[in-house]
């Protein structure tokens, strides 16, 4: 934007949630809301114009795998949330990440990143990317020194995620993105647990910022899709790759993500709420043997949550004593919650790592990463958090 911001102070997370990208755009026989631009192509009724939009010299769209009107509204109200200069999006989550790593990333160069990322993300560090002859060096999540010291060795990127899945692990951005920009890294940090009413990691160092926006950003569970925000050259740069590879956004999706970031702001405050709300009473709960929040004070990383973030988000995890038996008898107990693999929706969503983020590990492979076989990933959401807590209680009882 915009005149708007340019007048006034800036605008709020809730402002922007609603207003963000919408007011770039003109809008269809003055529709209030953005239209779904169900149209392939763009047609032109003179060569010269045609020929000035196809060079990016004058506004306008000419194949929707490049891009498309409902699809730029998207990409312009994450881009105004995470104050960045420029958006571009995908199909998913994942054709975020793996478009960025294909612009990025050739022969011989070397990546850092953490053990705790994302279960395909961490596909790609140990099956996609060697055999192209791309070196990655996964380091314990939040050992500052070892990851550092691979940083210094040399690297072209640095990957991370925070808070981590499935149990919500803090990075400190800064620290690492100064590491990186010593060696002239790029720093590519997902920001999907986060969201960016809680947490900008480019205003923390980071060069890309990226969502599934399958997530929170959609929020309601119905549409798939990513989104990547940086500076107007790298996300140009991450565009033109794209739109070859080909992993475009549906406008129909990308309608469904506009709908849903109207309430982000809203969805994601009362998701901190109760997250902490739960965390607390969870901790005090005899059959419940570890509580995984960083809003807890207890929580290792609080310290370093508290300065980066501005609210602690709606994932957490818990160990309920008795492992795998215990929460195959109490899961399903639960009334208010889907037992499924996504998160960050309106509805509670809860699932075991045995079974989502960690289901191609061993049990001994699952210890080893701090996962115990008891742990319930649990993704908050907009219900009254009397009845979440009471339905725990009532589906913790099954267990004495
Ligand atoms: C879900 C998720 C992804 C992948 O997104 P898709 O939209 O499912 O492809 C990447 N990172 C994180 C942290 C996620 O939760």
């Amino acid at each position: 934007m915009t005149d708007h911001s340019k007048k006034h102070t800036h605008p709020g997370l809730s402002t922007l949630s609603i207003w963000g990208g919408e007011l770039e755009h003109e809008l269809y026989e003055r529709s209030t809301q953005v239209p779904v631009v169900h149209s392939v192509s763009f047609a032109y009724k003179d060569i010269d114009t045609w020929h000035a939009v196809a060079l990016e010299q004058a506004p306008g769209h000419i194949y929707s795998r490049n891009t498309n009107p409902t699809v730029r509204a998207f990409e312009d109200k994450v881009k105004e949330l995470e104050g960045a200069e420029a958006a571009t999006s995908f199909s998913s989550g994942m054709a975020a990440i793996s478009n960025i790593f294909g612009t990025f990333l050739r022969p011989g160069d070397r990546v850092v990143s953490i053990k705790d990322s994302y279960g395909g993300t961490n596909k790609i560090f140990t099956s996609f990317l060697p055999p192209l002859n791309v070196d990655v060096m996964l380091c314990e999540t939040v050992d500052y020194a070892a990851i550092e010291e691979e940083i210094a060795k040399g690297c072209t990127l640095l990957y991370l995620e925070t808070p981590t899945n499935p149990t919500v692990k803090i990075i400190d951005i800064k620290r690492l993105a100064a590491a990186a920009k010593k060696v002239g890294a790029l720093v590519v940090v997902d920001n999907t647990f986060a969201t960016p009413i809680n947490q900008n990691p480019l205003q923390l160092g980071a060069d890309l910022v990226l969502h599934s926006a399958s997530k929170y950003l959609g929020g309601h569970a119905d549409a798939l899709g990513g989104v990547a925000c940086g500076n107007r050259d790298l996300i140009k740069m991450v565009y033109h790759y794209r739109e070859i590879n080909g992993a475009t956004l549906s406008p129909m999706d990308a309608y469904s993500f506009i709908r849903g970031m109207k309430t982000l702001s809203l969805r994601v405050e009362r998701q901190n709420q109760s997250a902490m709300t739960i965390a607390r009473w969870l901790q005090n709960h005899p059959a419940v043997e570890q509580v995984n929040y960083p809003g807890l004070e207890t929580h290792p990383h609080h310290d370093v949550a508290k300065a980066q973030m501005k609210g602690y988000g709606g994932m957490l995890s818990f160990a309920v004593k008795g492992g795998l038996d215990a929460i195959k008898v109490f899961l399903p107990k639960l009334q208010y919650a889907h037992m499924a693999a996504n998160l960050g929706c309106v509805e509670t969503v809860v699932g075991p790592p045995v079974t989502t983020s960690h289901v191609e590990c061993t049990p001994e492979e699952r210890a080893a990463a701090g996962i115990p076989e008891g742990l319930v990933r649990y993704s908050t959401g907009i219900e009254d958090v009397e009845d979440l807590v009471a339905d725990l209680e009532q589906a913790l009882s099954q267990l004495s």
